[in-house]
């Protein structure tokens, strides 16, 4: 079976979760095979081997998972974009607008080197607001943003629009 129809087999619909009108889309059935996780890795790993990152930086929590089997590969740095308050240190933040309200994520102050190239990692592009706030965190440390790459896009919240100013190089496995 190809790799994308292997994603679409795994990936599990959860309506109305974590609230009613989401269709939740549960990557967590993918960590059960280990063949595909690595399949996956190689796919994201294929297209910067060219022109490999610095450091592959992780959204909480979801993009902690591919994100550091993904640096681990490339042999690369793995720099945790963590949810307000979580990071012990002192932090780079950056807020974000919700459909209601705001959120903040935040990244260890020194931790991205300036002039770094860096490949920011999710599990899944909804709306975009997510990845343009780390990669807002990026600039502000004076790094540059390689590009995205996502298991996952919901492709009709035009997500990718927020992120084309920063890299024109998105990768997302599979579309809904
Ligand atoms: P956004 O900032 O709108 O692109 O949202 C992306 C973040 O929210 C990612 O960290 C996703 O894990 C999560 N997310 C948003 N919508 C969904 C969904 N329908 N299913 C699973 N995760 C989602």
């Amino acid at each position: 079976m190809e790799l994308i129809k292997k994603i679409e087999a795994a990936i599990r619909n959860v309506p109305d979760f974590p609230k009613p009108g989401i269709l939740f889309k549960d990557i967590t059935p993918i960590f059960l095979d280990p063949n595909l996780c690595n399949e996956i890795t190689n796919a994201f790993c294929h297209s910067f081997t060219q022109t490999k990152p610095d450091a592959v930086l992780g959204i909480e929590s979801r993009g902690f998972l591919f994100g550091m089997l993904l640096a681990n590969k490339l042999n690369v740095p793995f720099i945790l974009a963590r949810k307000a308050g979580r990071l012990p240190g002192k932090t780079i933040p950056q807020t974000y607008q919700l459909e209601y309200g705001s959120a903040t994520i935040e990244v260890h102050e020194g931790v991205i080197k300036k002039d770094w190239n860096v490949l920011i990692h999710d599990d899944l592009l909804a709306t975009g607001g997510t990845a343009q706030a780390a990669a807002q965190i990026v600039k502000k440390c004076g790094a540059t943003v390689l590009g995205f790459t996502f298991v996952a896009e919901l492709a009709f919240l035009n997500g990718k629009q927020k992120l084309i100013n920063h890299s024109n190089h998105i990768q997302c496995l599979i579309q809904y």
